[in-house]
Formats: structure tokens, sequence, C-alpha cells
């Protein structure tokens, strides 16, 4: 589906949001991705949303990125007998490993780890660190806490012991089984939760055996401190500012924020802003201004994606929040200071053939009356490498390969055409000005510019630049290979 702006955005999928209609609804408000989280739901309720959405996308000939975000070792609390509580301060709740549902007065945290941990005066912090706990005493199955900051207590909501160090494994079990399950189902991208070392990546990329695309999930202090050795090791980054903001003070989260998208940036690899984008919009049909700033923010430092969670999977207005973010990215895209800013940080490294060849892509387009730049790619990378460069003309990704159509919905400016395989360079100028025709990015009087690697099927050969005529008269006039 053609957009009028290059960041993508992502939409988490929950109760608010698991219909036919609304998926489809959310996609041609401007969702690209849809985000399933692991933490929420059976597999049954993951392979029917997993349904709907290629249901969606094979209905409307679009291409729909989707994002399994595994659970991670994040601990959690167990179930209410009536979904929540509210929990005053000063008043005591109880965490134990009794999986009977909870109440005013306890709950169960399935994570028998943890209270061998804890000693008396430990904090937890619940729900994104909404609700505050401090232990008063424990066992080796329970803690009996006060309540320091109330709130509403729901299912499933997270729990962070920011002052304990917890011997956790990357994957849980409940991750590896979750993994093979939505790698059989057939996702295109992997989000892991709370990674701590690059040796986490790699533990899930061999368990995913190239079935899925691997984006890191930064939430935890190490992860900020290991982030070179973590970007290196993944396919893309998540920039997870809610658990981030509670494992350190949130006035770090700006600044970690900015370094990180740059990085990214620098690396080729798509990375997501996430978390609290349009909080307010759970329960207003309006963003308050200071989360219109927060989304513009993330477009500004050049963000390949931004997300929506509770807003748009449990929220009362998840169509909202999404047009929200889509206004709010066209209108900073039409800004003249973003691609001032976008340009001035662009990357002057180049060091393969394959990056002079896009860079000039851009120059030329830049240069002259270009009206897109047009890639063949079967894994993506040249698709990600012309992303990289911020072009100010469309880019179009022409691949064979659908999964690769699939995973480029994350990266910037990336509108994905699938095609026949192609076995001579003529024939896929033929199919790129076709594309370029049919989604209304030029006409027959325009030219384009064409990238592809000859011979084709071999990945990594990008070696050939064209700028074709989009009347098909002319190139067969003008090409006589
Ligand atoms: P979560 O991850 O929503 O799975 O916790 C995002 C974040 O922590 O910001
Ligand atoms: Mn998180």
């Amino acid at each position: 589906m053609r957009r009028l702006r290059n960041v993508k955005i992502v939409a988490t999928l929950g109760p608010a949001s698991d219909t036919y209609e609304m998926i489809e609804t959310l996609h041609k408000a401007g969702a690209d991705v849809f985000r399933l989280n692991m933490s929420h739901g059976s597999h049954e309720e993951i392979r029917e949303k997993h349904r709907i959405i290629r249901e969606v996308e094979e209905n409307l000939g679009s291409t729909i990125g989707i994002l399994a975000d595994l659970q991670g070792p994040k601990l959690r609390v167990g179930v209410f007998a009536g979904d929540s509580e509210q929990l005053d301060p000063g008043s005591r709740f109880r965490l134990d490993l009794d999986e009977a549902e909870g109440d005013a007065s306890r709950v169960n945290l399935p994570h028998p780890e943890i209270f061998q941990a804890l000693e008396p005066g430990s904090t937890l912090l619940v729900d994104d660190g909404k609700i505050r706990l401090k232990v008063r005493d424990c066992g080796d199955d329970f803690a009996d806490c006060e309540v320091v900051i109330g709130g509403i207590i729901s299912n499933r909501k997270g729990v962070n012991v920011p002052d304990v160090v917890l011997p956790l494994a990357a994957l849980s079990d409940k991750d590896r089984a979750d993994l093979e399950f939505v790698c059989d189902l057939g996702v295109d991208w992997l989000a892991l939760s709370f990674v701590q070392r690059p040796e986490d990546v790699a533990e899930a990329r061999d368990l995913a055996r190239g079935r899925a695309a691997i984006l890191s999930k930064i939430e935890k202090p190490s992860a900020v401190t290991r982030f070179d050795d973590i970007l290196e090791a993944s396919d893309g980054i998540m920039v997870a500012r809610g658990d981030l903001g509670v494992e350190l003070p949130v006035q770090n989260v700006p600044p970690i924020q900015k370094r990180l998208v740059r990085k990214c940036r620098m690396a080729g690899k798509p990375v997501i802003v996430a978390t609290q984008m349009l909080e307010s919009m759970i329960e207003s049909p309006m963003p308050t201004r200071a989360e219109v700033s927060d989304v513009a923010t993330a477009i500004y430092e050049g963000a390949d994606a931004v997300m929506l969670s509770a807003e748009s999977a449990a929220g009362s207005y998840p169509v909202q929040a999404v047009q929200t973010m889509n206004n709010v990215a066209t209108e900073v895209e039409l800004d003249p200071t973003y691609t001032q800013i976008i340009e001035s940080s662009r990357i002057a490294d180049r060091e393969t053939v394959a990056d002079a060849i896009v860079a000039a892509a851009r120059e030329i387009a830049e240069t002259t009356e270009i009206k897109a730049i047009c890639c063949f790619t079967q894994s993506g990378t040249t698709a990600v490498l012309t992303a990289r460069e911020r072009p100010r003309v469309p880019i179009i990704a022409l691949t064979p390969d659908v999964r690769t159509a699939r995973r480029l919905a994350l990266s910037w400016g990336t509108n994905c055409v699938i095609t026949p395989p192609l076995d001579r360079f003529k024939l896929a100028v033929v199919a790129a000005v076709k594309a370029a025709r049919a989604e209304g990015f030029a006409q027959a009087k325009d030219q384009i510019v064409v990238t592809a690697g000859v011979p084709f099927n071999v990945p990594g050969t990008t070696n050939i630049l064209r700028v074709a005529p989009c009347d098909e008269k002319l190139i067969f006039a003008s090409d006589p290979e």
C-alpha cells in the first residue's frame, strides 16, 4: 500500500484490534507492521491474528510485516480473579508462588529465583514502574510488600527489580516454545526482550535458522553498555523505552534513544522507537501535545519506525492512534528542517561497490528530475542500503521473495513490489518501470533510477545502475541488451 511518508508504523495487536475489520482498517490507516506480543494470548489466539493479517495482505494485494515479540526473561505477575485490582499506598500486598488467581491482598509471581534473590528493603516496580512496592518480609516462596506508590495492577503486568541482579537465561522455556511456534507459523521479525549480551542474540538466531530476522530490544543497562556488539549481531533494534526507563533513570532515556538511533542508521539496520508514544490515546481520542512532539522527535532523529503498544492493542482509539502517527509523520517529512537534519547526518563512509552504487543512485535522483529509485534485491540488503541513504525520492524495492518484502516493511522509505524471478537486466528495467507507474510513482514521460546485481539470483552483487525512461518503447529502443 503506497504511503505518503517514509517512516514506518508498527501497531501492536490485542483485544482492541483482533478482528479482520480492525486489522484491515489499521493497515489502511497506516500500520505497516503488526506486532504480536507473545506475553499475551495463547498460541491459538496468535495463530488467528497471524491468519487474519495474511488474509488482509492477500485481499489488499499489500505487503505487511509481522513482528513476534518474545517475552524474554521478563518477570510478570499472574492473573487476577477480576482481571485487575486497586492497590492503595500504605497497604500490604503479597507476591507468592501460589498459582491461584489474585485479589487485593496477593497475586502469583511465578519466578522462584526472584524470591531467593530478594531481601527486606528491595524495591519492586510493577507496570513500567507505575506501582512501587517495598519488600518487608520474604521467604523462598513469598514476598510481603508495602505499597509505596499505588495504582491499578492487572493481569500479567511486568515486574522489575532494579537493585537486585537476577540470574536469568536469555530465553526462557516459554520463549523457546514461542519461537518455534511463530517461526513455524511464518513471522518476519523476532523481537528479543531483555537482551543483555550479543550471545543472547546469537542463541536466538541459531534457533530461528533463517526463518525470521532478529531484532534486539534494548531495555537493560547491560544492553546499552554492549550496544555496538549487540547491533552487530542483530538485524534490527528496538529502543524499548518502557523497561529502559524503569531499569535506568527516565532522564537517561532520551540521550540513549538519540545515540542508538544514530548508530543504527550508520549500520543501515532498522530501528524502532517504542513505548508510550501516544499513551494518553489509550483513553482519549486526542493525544497530548507532548506525545505528538515525542513521535515527531523520533522521526526527526531518523528512526525507521515508530510503534504503538497498548494504544492499538488495548485502547479505545486504536485507529485514531495510527492516524495520529501517520499525520505527524506526514507533516514532519514535509518540513524542510527534517530534510536538512536527515541529510546533514547522512553517513559518509562507503566501503563496498553496493554502498557506492546506492549513493550514486541517490545523488542522480537528487540532481535530476528522477521520480524513484528502484532496486532489485534478493535478501533485502540493497534496499536497506538504499534506505540508509535516506533519498528524497521514493525507494521501490523489487524482490521475488515475499519474505524479503515483508521484512522490509520495517525499513524507512521502502515500498515493496514482488516480481517474478528475472534473468535479464532489461526485463528487470521493464519490471521496475511497470511497478513505478502502477504504484503511481512515475508516468510515461518520467525517468527512474534502477539498480541491480547481475547475474541475478546471487545475493550481494549490486553492480549496475541505469537511468531508465518510463516509456517501455524507449527502453527497448535505447537498450541493446
Ligand atoms: P514491552 O517492550 O512492551 O514488551 O515491555 C517494550 C518496552 O519495554 O518499552
Ligand atoms: Mn519491555
